[in-house]
């Protein structure tokens, strides 16, 4: 049944599981740059899936992902990017002897099935991986039904050394209440928090006691979709951990991902201006 999808979407519904059996659901990486001094030298970055078909970009994961979550297939998608990333991880760990930290996004629906955690688990034990390489990022998109299950979700997933995240925290609703109720160890700041310059006073006071709350938690932050360069110095001057955006790197394929951690490996200046 078509019901009300466009073409498009009707084209990516019926192609979707059929691209996950081709392989053409593709991982590429954005770096996550360190800009406070004594964290130079770490490499992290997050997995982003692309729909690749004949060489070319066919899919964007805003079209395809809720597509996957309406069809309740996301957790096909999820499992997949996990046992992908640490295959990687280790190929990358033994070809280059980098120690890198991945950070994969984990789709509600697929953290509330049976087994997530075991999952996991056993994904670090297959490939020989510490827990510590991975962060699982969890958005905040979709209200959590069951507070206390996530909790004790998020309780066995951090006693095993899985590093949990909250991601695009103020783009939602229940931002608040959800920090309140769970202990994430990373806190993602959407990129609507970058929207303007950093020019607004009242933009300013947010985001300096949005980061001093986060810090107060014990949580890194991490500032998503930083464009301008102007945006370096107020964000460590405010104590942000981590910076991912445009201004240093899109999203690259394996290759690239690889070439920009060699090139950067000895650029300093990159965790003090871009
Ligand atoms: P996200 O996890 O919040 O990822 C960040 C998004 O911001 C990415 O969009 C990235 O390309 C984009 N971005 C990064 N820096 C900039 C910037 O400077 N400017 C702008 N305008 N955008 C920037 P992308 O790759 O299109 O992914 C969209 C969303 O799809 C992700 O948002 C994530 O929620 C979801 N997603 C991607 N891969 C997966 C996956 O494997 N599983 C699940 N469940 N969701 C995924
Ligand atoms: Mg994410
Ligand atoms: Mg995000």
């Amino acid at each position: 049944m078509r019901g009300t999808l466009t073409t498009r979407e009707f084209e990516l519904q019926q192609g979707l599981l059929g691209a996950l059996e081709r392989k053409e659901l593709v991982m590429f990486y954005q770096p996550q740059i360190p800009i406070q001094s004594g964290q130079e030298g770490k490499h992290r970055a997050e997995v982003l899936i692309r729909w690749i078909r004949d060489g070319q970009i066919y899919a964007m994961p805003g079209e395809f992902i809720p597509l996957f979550e309406q069809q309740k297939q996301i957790a096909k998608l999820d499992y997949y990017v996990l046992e992908e990333t640490c295959a990687r991880l280790k190929r990358i760990e033994n070809a280059s002897g980098y120690r890198i930290a991945l950070a994969v996004n984990i789709s509600r629906q697929t953290a509330e099935q049976p087994g997530f955690f075991e999952f996991c688990s056993s994904c670090c034990k297959r490939y020989g991986l510490s827990e510590k390489a991975l962060e699982l990022e969890f958005t905040e998109g979709e209200i959590i039904s069951d507070y206390q299950k996530f909790s004790l979700l998020l309780e066995q997933l951090k006693g095993h050394g899985f590093r949990c995240a909250m991601d695009d925290f103020g783009s939602g609703q229940s931002s608040i209440l959800e920090l309140q109720k769970l202990e994430f160890d990373v806190l993602k700041l959407d990129r609507m928090f970058f929207a303007d310059d950093a020019s607004k006073e009242r933009q300013m006071v947010i985001l300096e006691n949005v980061i001093a709350m986060a810090k107060m938690l014990h949580m890194e932050v991490v500032a998503e979709g930083i464009e301008k360069s102007t945006w370096v110095k107020h964000l460590r001057r405010l104590g942000c951990d981590y910076i991912q955006g445009f201004l240093y790197s899109q999203p690259l394929n394996e290759l690239a991902y690889m070439d920009w951690i060699e090139k950067n490996r000895y650029r300093k200046s990159l965790y003090s201006e871009p």
